[in-house]
């Protein structure tokens, strides 16, 4: 079953719809968990572990065997934080962030429905995802991009796996209402995270976080947010663990945006239930420089119902955390998964975040999505003949 988050109204599993068609607002599926935990022991690793609480149709499985992903415990910067730290790496992820997490679910749906073309509006992870599961799935993909705003790793994908790609002029809002448009007139079937099959995928985040601690919650997790989907999925995904009484706790939900794309920030701040629309987002982590988030209810209801926190952080502190991760911990990531980290550091600084919690960072894609960035954020290689003894004069004098 469907239902609206705001009115509760309820529509059918296989109805096509992505907003209430009574007040508006974004809807969830209803899942009851109703197995014993022991059932995922000695299956695949991986999100499809979890078929039990993935409401769509096994036999229509489009995968690339996702999920599963690292989940790193990083004693040195933990320790440097006076915190527990461990690190879920979900850009070990087939086409490298977890989008491909609500992608699995998401064409399985498409499949299930009979459509045959996906599309998206995307900031660029979305559409190298949609454009690798659409390839598998054997549908025709259309994305939307900022023109001029995507890095190159996720320009790549979408283009390389066969994706019809329009570069759009404006930014990812406007991208994404053009493309919502388009699927209102059923020209495709929609599959931004407002579709909510995509959060049924991305909620095995949370599953999986609570199983990599042996059936136990984290005091927090703490993950970068745009357009809200992520938090509010793996809210959604330790919510219903909880619930079947897998855990015996909940962790504080922790959403860090970009100090010039922070709408779900500044609601948190006065208390809202909604945002309001931030005009011109601005920041160099572009997986997240989105200003007006679709799922900001639901995001607002995760922070607020676990007793969590938001917080921005400047680009420079996302490039220095980004950097600190990589160098201390040998984890490369994106800007935007960075966020995580860096607003991990700021929170112990102004002590919401108390010495000794267990936390876990989401780090949300590779490093080589933006490689443009991360050359730029380092110093020229030294160019040098192969000769031995200049070269070791060169290593010896550093
Ligand atoms: C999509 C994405 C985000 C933001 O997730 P939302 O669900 O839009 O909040 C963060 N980091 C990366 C790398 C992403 O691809
Ligand atoms: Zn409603």
């Amino acid at each position: 079953m469907i239902r609206c988050v705001s009115c509760g109204a309820e529509y059918d599993d296989d109805e096509v719809i992505y907003t209430c068609e009574k007040c508006g607002s974004v809807l969830e599926l209803v899942c009851d968990i109703d197995v014993s935990k022991d059932i995922f022991d000695g299956r695949r690793d991986n999100l499809w572990k979890f078929k039990e609480c993935i409401p769509v149709d096994e036999s229509k499985i489009v995968s690339l065997d996702e999920g599963g992903t690292p989940f790193c415990k990083c004693d040195k910067l933990g320790s440097e934080l006076g915190v527990n730290l461990y690190v879920k790496v979900e850009g070990s992820n087939p086409t490298g962030s977890f989008k491909d997490r609500g992608m699995t679910v998401g064409m399985t749906k498409a499949m299930e429905l009979g459509v045959s073309t996906v599309g998206c509006a995307s900031t660029g992870n979305t559409s190298a995802s949609l454009a690798a599961y659409a390839a598998r799935g054997g549908l025709r993909c259309i994305v939307f991009l900022p023109s001029g705003k995507v890095a190159l790793g996720k320009l790549a994908q979408a283009m390389f796996h066969g994706a019809e790609v329009m570069s759009i002029n404006g930014n990812f809002d406007e991208a994404l209402e053009a493309m919502t448009a388009l699927a209102l007139e059923k020209h495709l079937y929609l599959l931004n995270s407002i579709n909510p099959y995509r959060l049924e995928g991305q909620k095995t985040i949370g599953y999986e976080i609570l199983r990599d601690l042996g059936w136990q919650s984290p005091d927090r997790i703490i993950l970068p947010v745009g357009n809200a989907g992520n938090i509010s999925a793996i809210w959604k995904g330790v919510s219903e663990f909880y619930n079947a009484g897998f855990v015996k706790d909940l962790p504080m939900m922790t959403g860090i945006q970009a100090e010039g794309a922070c709408p779900v920030t500044n609601a948190f701040r006065k208390g809202d239930k909604t945002v309001v629309p931030v005009e011109n987002p601005e920041t160099i982590a572009t997986a997240i420089r989105i200003g007006a988030p679709v799922s900001d209810i639901k995001a607002l209801n995760a922070i607020y119902d676990s007793n969590g926190y938001s917080e921005t952080v400047s680009d420079e502190e996302i490039l220095d955390a980004q950097k600190l991760l990589a160098r201390t911990e040998g984890i490369g990531v994106e800007p935007a998964s960075a966020a995580s980290i860096a607003g991990l550091k700021k929170l112990v600084d102004q002590g919401v975040i108390d010495k000794g919690e267990t936390i876990t960072c989401v780090v949300t894609g590779h490093l080589l999505k933006d490689p443009n960035t991360a050359i730029d954020a380092c110093t020229k290689p030294t160019e040098v003949d192969a000769d031995i003894d200049t070269l070791r004069n060169l290593l010896m004098n550093k």
